[in-house]
Protein backbone atom coordinates (compact mmCIF):
# COMPACT_ATOMS: atom_id res chain seq x y z
CA UNK A 1 0.00 0.00 0.00
CA UNK A 2 1.50 3.52 -1.05
CA UNK A 3 1.34 6.24 2.05
CA UNK A 4 -1.31 7.69 0.37
CA UNK A 5 -3.31 5.14 0.38
CA UNK A 6 -2.56 4.19 4.31
CA UNK A 7 -3.18 7.74 4.74
CA UNK A 8 -6.74 7.55 3.59
CA UNK A 9 -7.94 4.61 5.31
CA UNK A 10 -6.13 5.80 8.62
CA UNK A 11 -8.08 8.99 8.39
CA UNK A 12 -11.23 7.05 7.57
CA UNK A 13 -10.92 4.96 10.67
CA UNK A 14 -10.02 7.69 12.88
CA UNK A 15 -12.55 10.09 11.58
CA UNK A 16 -15.37 6.89 12.69
CA UNK A 17 -13.48 6.27 16.25
CA UNK A 18 -13.66 10.29 16.90
CA UNK A 19 -16.82 10.31 16.49
CA UNK A 20 -17.81 7.63 18.41
CA UNK A 21 -16.04 9.19 21.77
CA UNK A 22 -17.77 12.55 21.89
CA UNK A 23 -17.18 15.06 24.67
CA UNK A 24 -14.10 12.45 25.64
CA UNK A 25 -12.23 13.12 22.63
CA UNK A 26 -8.95 14.36 23.32
CA UNK A 27 -8.24 14.53 19.32
CA UNK A 28 -9.02 18.10 17.59
CA UNK A 29 -9.62 18.72 14.05
CA UNK A 30 -7.40 21.55 12.70
CA UNK A 31 -10.13 24.44 13.56
CA UNK A 32 -10.77 23.02 16.55
CA UNK A 33 -7.35 23.36 17.66
CA UNK A 34 -6.96 26.84 16.27
CA UNK A 35 -10.16 27.40 18.02
CA UNK A 36 -8.47 25.97 21.32
CA UNK A 37 -5.21 27.90 21.12
CA UNK A 38 -7.23 31.38 21.02
CA UNK A 39 -9.48 30.40 23.96
CA UNK A 40 -6.09 29.62 26.03
CA UNK A 41 -4.47 32.61 25.21
CA UNK A 42 -8.18 34.64 25.95
CA UNK A 43 -8.37 32.67 29.64
CA UNK A 44 -4.32 33.64 30.57
CA UNK A 45 -5.35 37.13 29.40
CA UNK A 46 -8.06 37.17 32.03
CA UNK A 47 -6.00 38.46 34.51
CA UNK A 48 -8.57 39.72 37.19
CA UNK A 49 -12.17 37.91 36.17
CA UNK A 50 -10.87 34.58 35.63
CA UNK A 51 -13.70 31.93 35.54
CA UNK A 52 -13.65 28.28 36.76
CA UNK A 53 -13.79 27.53 33.24
CA UNK A 54 -10.93 29.77 32.33
CA UNK A 55 -9.04 27.76 35.42
CA UNK A 56 -10.15 24.56 34.42
CA UNK A 57 -8.96 25.58 30.77
CA UNK A 58 -5.28 26.56 31.75
CA UNK A 59 -4.76 23.27 34.03
CA UNK A 60 -5.06 21.29 30.82
CA UNK A 61 -3.31 23.90 28.23
CA UNK A 62 -0.93 26.40 27.46
CA UNK A 63 0.26 28.18 24.21
CA UNK A 64 3.75 28.21 23.13
CA UNK A 65 5.65 30.24 19.95
CA UNK A 66 7.02 27.54 17.95
CA UNK A 67 8.77 29.68 15.12
CA UNK A 68 5.74 31.22 13.42
CA UNK A 69 3.29 29.19 14.87
CA UNK A 70 1.57 28.52 17.92
CA UNK A 71 1.10 25.46 19.81
CA UNK A 72 -1.02 23.96 21.93
CA UNK A 73 1.25 22.14 25.23
CA UNK A 74 0.57 20.45 28.49
CA UNK A 75 0.86 23.24 31.23
CA UNK A 76 4.78 23.34 32.08
CA UNK A 77 5.10 22.90 35.64
CA UNK A 78 8.86 23.37 36.37
CA UNK A 79 11.10 25.41 34.30
CA UNK A 80 13.23 23.24 31.88
CA UNK A 81 10.76 20.32 32.38
CA UNK A 82 10.38 19.10 28.66
CA UNK A 83 7.69 20.23 26.21
CA UNK A 84 4.62 18.24 25.59
CA UNK A 85 2.22 18.89 22.73
CA UNK A 86 -0.98 18.62 21.59
CA UNK A 87 -1.31 17.16 18.05
CA UNK A 88 -4.26 17.77 15.79
CA UNK A 89 -5.56 15.10 14.04
CA UNK A 90 -4.45 16.02 10.47
CA UNK A 91 -0.65 15.54 11.67
CA UNK A 92 -1.22 12.67 13.67
CA UNK A 93 -0.74 10.26 10.60
CA UNK A 94 2.82 11.94 9.68
CA UNK A 95 3.82 11.87 13.33
CA UNK A 96 3.03 8.30 13.68
CA UNK A 97 4.58 7.81 10.44
CA UNK A 98 7.95 8.99 11.17
CA UNK A 99 8.38 7.42 14.58
CA UNK A 100 7.52 3.83 13.11
CA UNK A 101 10.44 4.28 10.38
CA UNK A 102 12.52 6.10 12.55
CA UNK A 103 12.80 3.02 15.43
CA UNK A 104 13.37 0.85 12.40
CA UNK A 105 9.53 -0.52 11.92
CA UNK A 106 9.31 -0.72 16.09
CA UNK A 107 6.33 -2.01 17.42
CA UNK A 108 3.40 -0.51 19.54
CA UNK A 109 5.07 -0.40 22.76
CA UNK A 110 7.92 0.90 21.35
CA UNK A 111 6.34 3.56 19.33
CA UNK A 112 4.42 4.80 22.29
CA UNK A 113 7.17 4.72 24.84
CA UNK A 114 8.76 7.18 22.26
CA UNK A 115 5.51 8.81 21.09
CA UNK A 116 4.52 9.95 24.65
CA UNK A 117 7.65 11.69 25.41
CA UNK A 118 6.50 14.26 22.96
CA UNK A 119 2.78 14.12 22.54
CA UNK A 120 0.24 13.65 24.73
CA UNK A 121 -2.87 12.92 22.89
CA UNK A 122 -1.10 10.61 20.23
CA UNK A 123 -2.62 7.68 21.60
CA UNK A 124 -2.15 3.95 21.29
CA UNK A 125 -5.69 3.65 19.63
CA UNK A 126 -4.05 5.69 16.87
CA UNK A 127 -1.16 3.62 16.66
CA UNK A 128 -2.65 0.41 16.46
CA UNK A 129 -5.17 1.61 13.81
CA UNK A 130 -1.71 2.71 12.03
CA UNK A 131 0.36 -0.46 12.52
CA UNK A 132 -3.06 -2.67 10.97
CA UNK A 133 -2.83 -0.20 7.62
CA UNK A 134 1.31 -0.62 8.29
CA UNK A 135 1.73 -3.52 5.49
CA UNK A 136 5.07 -4.82 6.21
CA UNK A 137 4.28 -5.17 9.80
CA UNK A 138 1.28 -7.26 9.22
CA UNK A 139 3.60 -9.76 6.34
CA UNK A 140 6.00 -9.96 9.49
CA UNK A 141 3.08 -10.57 11.67
CA UNK A 142 1.82 -13.49 9.27
CA UNK A 143 5.22 -15.29 8.61
CA UNK A 144 5.76 -18.73 10.40
CA UNK A 145 7.75 -18.83 13.50
CA UNK A 146 11.03 -19.35 13.33
CA UNK A 147 12.18 -23.22 13.06
CA UNK A 148 9.08 -23.71 11.22
CA UNK A 149 10.89 -22.14 8.01
CA UNK A 150 11.75 -24.64 5.59
CA UNK A 151 15.59 -24.27 4.46
CA UNK A 152 16.11 -24.94 0.72
CA UNK A 153 18.86 -27.65 0.41
CA UNK A 154 21.20 -25.79 -1.84
CA UNK A 155 23.68 -28.04 -3.15
CA UNK A 156 26.71 -26.67 -5.06
CA UNK A 157 28.00 -29.77 -6.66
CA UNK A 158 26.64 -32.40 -9.01
CA UNK A 159 26.23 -36.29 -7.62
CA UNK A 160 26.56 -33.80 -3.70
CA UNK A 161 22.55 -34.58 -3.33
CA UNK A 162 20.56 -36.95 -4.95
CA UNK A 163 17.21 -38.27 -3.77
CA UNK A 164 15.50 -42.15 -4.79
CA UNK A 165 11.70 -42.14 -4.39
CA UNK A 166 9.08 -44.84 -5.17
CA UNK A 167 6.00 -44.01 -6.77
CA UNK A 168 3.20 -46.63 -6.40
CA UNK A 169 1.45 -47.20 -9.51
CA UNK A 170 -0.06 -50.31 -8.06
CA UNK A 171 -3.41 -48.78 -7.51
CA UNK A 172 -3.58 -48.06 -11.51
CA UNK A 173 -2.73 -51.69 -12.03
CA UNK A 174 0.53 -50.48 -13.27
CA UNK A 175 3.94 -51.21 -11.41
CA UNK A 176 6.19 -48.91 -9.01
CA UNK A 177 8.55 -46.22 -10.40
CA UNK A 178 11.58 -45.70 -9.18
CA UNK A 179 12.69 -41.90 -9.42
CA UNK A 180 15.78 -40.82 -9.02
CA UNK A 181 16.75 -37.12 -9.23
CA UNK A 182 19.83 -34.99 -8.59
CA UNK A 183 19.02 -31.71 -6.71
CA UNK A 184 21.44 -29.42 -8.81
CA UNK A 185 20.64 -30.08 -11.88
CA UNK A 186 17.35 -31.61 -11.08
CA UNK A 187 18.01 -34.26 -13.86
CA UNK A 188 15.44 -36.82 -13.11
CA UNK A 189 15.69 -41.06 -14.19
CA UNK A 190 12.84 -43.14 -13.77
CA UNK A 191 12.77 -46.97 -13.48
CA UNK A 192 9.99 -49.19 -13.75
CA UNK A 193 9.96 -51.89 -10.48
CA UNK A 194 8.43 -54.86 -10.41
CA UNK A 195 8.51 -55.18 -6.67
CA UNK A 196 9.31 -52.49 -3.94
CA UNK A 197 11.85 -54.59 -2.48
CA UNK A 198 15.45 -53.11 -1.62
CA UNK A 199 16.75 -55.15 -3.89
CA UNK A 200 15.38 -54.49 -6.91
CA UNK A 201 15.86 -50.17 -6.27
CA UNK A 202 19.65 -50.76 -5.04
CA UNK A 203 20.24 -52.73 -8.60
CA UNK A 204 18.56 -49.47 -10.50
CA UNK A 205 20.37 -47.11 -8.35
CA UNK A 206 23.85 -49.54 -9.08
CA UNK A 207 23.06 -48.98 -12.44
CA UNK A 208 22.79 -45.05 -12.57
CA UNK A 209 25.68 -44.87 -9.91
CA UNK A 210 27.86 -46.75 -12.44
CA UNK A 211 26.93 -44.61 -15.90
CA UNK A 212 27.02 -41.07 -13.72
CA UNK A 213 29.06 -41.32 -10.51
CA UNK A 214 27.43 -41.92 -6.89
CA UNK A 215 26.18 -38.90 -4.70
CA UNK A 216 27.87 -37.89 -0.99
CA UNK A 217 23.94 -38.07 0.02
CA UNK A 218 21.73 -39.76 -0.78
CA UNK A 219 18.25 -39.10 0.69
CA UNK A 220 14.56 -40.36 0.43
CA UNK A 221 10.92 -39.20 0.94
CA UNK A 222 9.87 -42.92 1.83
CA UNK A 223 12.01 -43.01 5.04
CA UNK A 224 15.21 -43.38 6.42
CA UNK A 225 14.82 -46.90 6.99
CA UNK A 226 13.96 -47.75 2.83
CA UNK A 227 17.64 -45.04 2.24
CA UNK A 228 19.25 -47.68 4.51
CA UNK A 229 17.93 -50.84 3.37
CA UNK A 230 18.96 -49.64 -0.15
CA UNK A 231 22.08 -48.27 0.58
CA UNK A 232 22.97 -51.54 2.28
CA UNK A 233 21.97 -53.63 -0.75
CA UNK A 234 24.36 -51.18 -3.04
CA UNK A 235 27.42 -51.66 -1.00
CA UNK A 236 26.71 -55.63 -0.67
CA UNK A 237 26.37 -55.35 -4.52
ZN1 LIG B 1 5.20 -1.26 9.96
Amino acid sequence: MMADEMKKRFYETTTVLIASKGKNNQLFTNDQYLSLILKVKESKNMITKKTPEDYQRLARYDVVKIGASEKLIIPVKNEGDPIIYYAYLDETFQIIHDCHISIGYGGRVRMMNELKLIYKNVTAELVTVYLNLCESCQKKKSLPKKGLVVKPIISNELNSRCQVDLIDMQSQGDSSVEVYQDHLTKFVQLRSLKTKRAEEVAYHLLKIFTTFGAPSILQSDNGGEFANKVVKEVCAM
